[in-house]
């Protein structure tokens, strides 16, 4: 039996290609919680996205999926006072520990194995900083985290070919209202 693996994830774009590495070697869930995303219906959009991949890729034939409910005030308190951060600044690191620690909370809770997350696909992230945040998660939750960086052995490329090919939504901006009036400045996916 394959360990059980939780994959947080932020979008369908980028889930694609790391969900087509994992899914060969783990018994593979993938947790969508991402209540930075703003407006709703940005939100709305990129969630029907990532359940319409998992339901008609190949590749997810036996990944299951689970989601939280959408309260962008979650958000919007852990981002308290760091508003005008810049894009990878300690905004983005607030924003990821936030999303993680609750994969890791429901992780725990749903006896998994091992959790980790798409968001080292991006160019646009440092992944150093993500499994700095994993690490530190698992040791308070007593499991074990995934280390990746997705976006390398063109990793990202991939992921980019597969949005093509599955024809999925390709967000030009990372997320929250920040980054959205950066978004001249930034093209995401
Ligand atoms: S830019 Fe992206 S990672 Fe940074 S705070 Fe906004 S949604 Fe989170």
């Amino acid at each position: 039996m394959n360990n059980k693996l939780l994959l947080h994830s932020c979008c369908a774009v980028c889930s694609s290609h790391v969900i087509s590495v994992l899914a060969q070697e783990y018994d593979l869930s993938v947790f969508y919680y991402n209540p930075n995303i703003w407006p709703r219906e940005e939100y709305e959009h990129r969630k029907s996205e990532q359940i319409r991949l998992i339901n008609t890729a190949p590749f997810c034939s036996n990944v299951k999926y689970f989601d939280e409910e959408y309260d962008h005030s979650e958000y919007l308190a852990c981002v308290n006072g760091l508003e005008k951060e810049p894009e990878g600044g300690l905004r983005c690191t607030e924003c990821f520990r936030m999303r993680l620690e609750r994969t890791a909370q429901f992780a725990k809770k749903n006896n998994f194995d091992l959790f980790c997350t798409t968001l080292t696909v991006s160019p646009h992230k440092n992944s150093e900083i993500i499994n700095a945040i994993g690490e530190e998660l698992a040791e308070k939750y007593d499991l074990s985290w995934l280390y990746s960086n997705f976006k390398k052995k063109d990793g990202y490329l991939h992921s980019t070919q597969l949005a093509k090919e599955y024809d999925l939504y390709r967000q030009d901006f990372c997320g929250c209202e920040f980054a959205w009036r950066g978004r001249t400045q930034t093209t995401f996916m």
